[in-house]
């Protein structure tokens, strides 16, 4: 008797433990890999370039270390949150730096820093509008309390039904899905600069601010309070973490391993193509482009239509350019937005009537400034990006016009000449994005979170016609941005640890 309970016990630990396959190796694939593994599964992660990290790639050339993607670490919560599920904290993997000032605001005349502390940031803003201090904190208040609810209520539910917006914290607050951020910050502030800075946040999100539910007002909360964080040695450092926790978990990662098909046996995927070979696999999980990962399956079993896909809003493409400066520029600090064009035209430009911007917005990071480990001695490794609108066709002449512009702008502004330092350039735009990455119309981050594309009107973690199918990442709950990917992998995870054990129970008897 005994002995057959534990042949059972046995048989159902054997028949639980699943043979996952992951395709990509994102942050959201290997966040999901880490969860997967420790649950007790057997995980391979197939990757199909030759580093991991997806958008957080690092690029390095001539003694410069540049991050390719993502610069801003922001809501270290989130990233405490992920290690601790492992007993793990990020200290142990390295040493975060918050920056001061967290970053610098170029208007046409003049710029602001904002300090790397609340009391400041009301006394800059009372400085530039009398009583908007008072206005901030109230705004302010009101973020924070979204911040706790987004993420102790919202962000980790799987989006399955719109029940789960609906808790006793959300209830009384759900008009803020039905206004939006822009409208919340007009009718407070009346500066132009200051709105400027407000609405900046919830562009991570993919959407003007217009289009944006006040609810992501969260995003301010994140900015002025939690702060604006860098992991010494780059942003390639938390790739590494991830990389380092999922070996440590038993996690088996390929690099050079593009997924070619997904293999269907009548309901259900049987396994992966990956150079010609077969792989079997229990459970299949893509952190792949949303859309690209359907392409791989046979028509008849993808859940969205290209009409869908057609209509949706996704986040802004992007021309990029890593720079070697041979000096050290002065006087700029690690982040800087150019907000000295007409913010609303760059926007039209993107969302509206897609075309290449007549006198864009940029972004410009030094790391190199806080950091001396990215760039050889006495030299600056720079980071610029014009938002673009998606699918826009490429062309490398375009580069280098916009190239010789916002150098032209940093150079009227700060009053230096670089062009004349430039040792090393490279660009980074639209087709690179499809190319590198199978990313849909060349998207940069993901597909947007308006109003009409948040929670369970995203598309779905788990497939509805395949039942062993999921997806993770930028483009399915809770959204783009690393902290979200982090969250996305645990999401997926969870619902496919939970499939398993509900479709064991049937299974097995015990
Ligand atoms: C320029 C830029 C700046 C950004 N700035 C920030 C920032 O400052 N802060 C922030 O929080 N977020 C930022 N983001 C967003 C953030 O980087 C992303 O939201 C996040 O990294 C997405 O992770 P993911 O796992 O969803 O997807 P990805 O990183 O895209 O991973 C998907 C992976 O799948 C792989 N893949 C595709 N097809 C196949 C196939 N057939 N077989 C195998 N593998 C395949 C791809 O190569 C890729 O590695 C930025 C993004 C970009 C591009």
């Amino acid at each position: 008797m005994y002995f057959d309970y534990l042949f059972n016990r046995f048989d159902y630990i054997v028949k639980q433990m699943k043979n996952i396959g992951i395709i990509g190796s994102g942050f959201s694939s290997l966040s999901a890999a880490c969860y997967l593994a420790q649950a007790g599964h057997k995980v391979s992660v197939y990757e199909k370039n030759d580093q991991i990290g997806g958008r957080a790639r690092v690029l390095e050339k001539k003694g410069f270390r540049f991050d390719m993607g993502p610069s801003w670490y922001w809501m270290p919560d989130v990233f405490e949150s992920f290690y601790a599920d492992f007993g793990k904290q990020a200290s142990d993997y390295y040493q975060l730096i918050r920056l001061s000032p967290a970053y610098r605001v170029y208007f046409e005349d003049s710029f602001m820093d904002i300090p790397n502390d609340p009391m400041a940031i009301y006394e800059l803003f009372e400085s530039e509008e009398k009583g908007s201090a008072g206005h901030l904190r109230e705004f302010l208040k009101k973020a924070a309390y979204n911040y706790d609810v987004a993420i102790k209520n919202l962000v980790y539910k799987p989006g399955l039904s719109p029940l789960e917006l609906i808790t006793p914290q959300t209830i009384t607050h759900l008009n803020q899905f039905f206004t939006t951020i822009s409208h919340e910050v007009r009718k407070r502030f009346k500066s132009k600069k200051l709105i400027k800075i407000l609405e900046f946040p919830v562009l991570f999100l993919g959407a003007k601010p217009q289009n944006t539910p006040s609810f992501y007002s969260f995003m301010n909360y994140a900015d002025f309070v939690l702060g604006t964080w860098y992991p010494k040695g780059g942003m390639y450092k938390i790739v590494e973490a991830l990389e380092s926790l999922a070996i440590e978990l038993g996690v088996h990662i390929h690099i050079n391993s593009p997924v070619d098909k997904i293999i269907i046996n009548d309901d259900e995927v049987a396994g992966l193509v990956i150079h010609g070979k077969r792989m079997l696999f229990d459970v299949v999980l893509s952190g792949a482009d949303y859309y690209y990962t359907e392409t791989l399956l046979p028509q008849e079993m993808r859940v969205y239509s290209e009409r869908y896909w057609k209509k949706k809003t996704f986040a802004p493409s992007a021309l990029i350019f890593y720079v070697g400066l041979s000096k050290k520029i002065k006087g700029l600090p690690h982040h800087n937005l150019f907000f000295d064009e007409d913010f609303e035209l760059h926007a039209k430009e993107i969302y509206d009537d897609p075309v290449w911007p007549e006198a864009p917005l940029f972004y410009a990071s030094f790391t190199s400034v806080t950091d001396d480990s990215v760039a050889p001695a006495g030299k600056e490794c720079g980071f610029f990006l014009i938002p673009l609108a998606p699918d826009l066709s490429d062309d490398k002449e375009l580069h280098e016009q916009y190239f010789n512009d916002i150098i032209k702008r940093l150079e009227d502004h700060t009053k230096q000449s670089i062009m004349d330092f430039v040792e090393f350039k490279e660009s980074y735009c639209v087709d690179d994005f499809k190319s590198d990455y199978n990313s849909y119309k060349g998207n940069a981050y993901g597909m947007a979170n308006t109003i009409m594309q948040t929670a369970f009107l995203r598309p779905g973690i788990k497939s509805k016609k395949l039942r062993n199918l999921y997806f993770t990442g930028q483009l399915t709950v809770p959204g783009p941005g690393v902290p979200p990917a982090l969250i996305s992998g645990k999401i997926a995870a969870d619902q496919i640890v939970k499939d398993i054990t509900k479709n064991q129970k049937y299974e097995v008897n015990i």
